[in-house]
């Protein structure tokens, strides 16, 4: 894993754990859980001293999530937290003097899985057996 490669991630990771453990996003409706997200989008933009993004909930993506850089826009196509991490990633990406990797899609993916492992491992290694990490195979654990 890339773990080692990312700056922060056990603080962002401490902002998802949060909201698991301590304020039930999984127990919530979808609209609870955007209002969980939101907050996610707020704190994290603390964290790494960047605008908060806006986030919407739409279908017909083509996609789980999409960033659109001029309106600073996260779309999501679900409630996965890792896709919205994924898509976080990108915003910082473009918002702020963050290292990241050259490869941008490897960046985002491999940031929101370091920052979801290290929130929730036994939660990522499950969705990873389930086959809803991508890029990530049961091998790889
Ligand atoms: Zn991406």
């Amino acid at each position: 894993m890339l773990h080692r490669t990312f700056t922060k991630v056990r603080k962002a990771s401490s902002v998802v754990k949060e909201h698991v453990d301590n304020l039930g996003y999984y127990g919530g409706c979808e609209e609870r859980k955007m209002e969980s997200l939101n907050l996610m989008a707020e704190e994290l933009a603390g964290i790494y001293g960047v605008t908060v993004p806006a986030l919407a909930l739409r279908g017909g993506l083509g996609a789980y999530g999409m960033y659109h850089i001029p309106s600073q826009t996260i779309s999501l196509s679900n409630t996965s937290i890792v896709t919205f991490l994924h898509e976080f990633r990108h915003h910082l990406q473009h918002r702020s003097d963050v290292k990241t990797l050259s490869d941008a899609e490897k960046d985002a993916q491999g940031w929101a899985c370091s920052v979801f492992y290290s929130a929730k491992p036994n939660l990522f290694e499950k969705a990873v057996r389930d086959g809803r990490i991508m890029g990530v195979m049961p091998s790889d654990l």
